[in-house]
């Protein structure tokens, strides 16, 4: 079951402050506190999804696109995605206990500005 007192929705509901990118209806967008690369933001979306299950089962066609398009909007926004002036960047999306989601509120990572390196280590 949904947490409503994990970080991200108390980020959500403004109890916690947090650097700002982003944010359209169903979206919010924002630094890392913690970035693990140069440029470390996340995406997330606004509804109580847990995971990418989650949000398969439960979100409009509507939220997931938004979704999607909001990393594109991110990465531009930051800086992180005109190929030919060397950006690039990379995506990902931690579930559960194996996949190393801290956070029970589904959220892409979008990391940046420097080479990213092996895939998974
Ligand atoms: P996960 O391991 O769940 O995929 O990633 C959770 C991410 O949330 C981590 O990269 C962590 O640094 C970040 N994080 C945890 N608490 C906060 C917070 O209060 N504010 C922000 N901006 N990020 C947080």
């Amino acid at each position: 079951m949904y947490d409503k007192n994990n970080i991200f929705a108390k980020i959500l509901r403004g109890e916690i402050p947090c650097k700002k990118i982003y944010e359209s209806a169903n979206v919010l967008a924002f630094y890392d506190v913690n970035p693990q690369k140069k440029i470390h933001a996340l995406v997330i979306p606004k509804g109580e999804y847990m995971d990418l299950d989650d949000l398969n089962s439960k979100a409009s066609a509507e939220e997931m696109v938004e979704l999607i398009k909001a990393i594109t909007i991110v990465a531009k926004k930051i800086g992180i995605s005109d190929l030919v002036k060397g950006g690039g960047y990379r995506a990902l999306v931690n579930v559960g206990e194996n996949g190393g989601q801290e956070v029970p509120h589904l959220h892409f990572h979008i990391f940046g500005g420097e080479k990213i390196g092996k895939m998974v280590s």
